[in-house]
């Protein structure tokens, strides 16, 4: 029934929507390079209701994530390289591919932070159809259960 009007999962997670509707932004400012606001998430999504921080300290997490997407995009713009440029131990492209990369890397740094957010959320909860007329996704310290019940 719903599956037509489902939102696009990886166009959800990369716009960085609210994984449970997929509508409602996961960030206030939508430029990442607005320093000060590159963290600004608002407490819940407009849209649903779900609320985005599931417990406090929930984000500690997402340090393994960016680090996983960080060494993740050093593969890619190796393979890239290698493959456009191509490598070579007698001159200078491994460390061209190197200093560019990490330039890169760098520059990419507050989209990353909030890649993994997203990735990291996306990863509790589950995309919702009927999410006007659901309970939105909380942590359950009494039964131990984090994840979905009905999946
Ligand atoms: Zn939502």
């Amino acid at each position: 029934m719903a599956a037509q009007s489902k939102p696009n999962y990886w166009w959800s997670l990369f716009t960085m929507k609210c994984p449970r509707c997929r509508k409602g932004p996961m960030f206030v400012n939508n430029n990442p390079w607005n320093l000060k606001k590159t963290l600004k998430m608002p407490e819940k999504c407009p849209e649903c209701n779900q609320r985005y921080e599931l417990e406090v300290g929930f984000w500690y997490g997402t340090g393994y994530v960016s680090y996983g997407l960080t060494v993740m995009m050093y593969i890619i713009g190796f393979a890239l390289w290698w493959f456009i440029i191509g490598m070579s131990t007698t001159d200078d492209r491994f460390v061209w591919w190197l200093c560019i990369n990490t330039t890169l890397i760098v520059f990419l740094q507050p989209w990353i932070m909030r890649l993994s957010r997203a990735v990291y959320l996306y990863f509790f909860v589950r995309y919702d159809a009927d999410y006007k007329n659901t309970k939105t996704k909380t942590f359950d310290y009494e039964t131990g259960d984090y994840y979905h019940k009905e999946e």
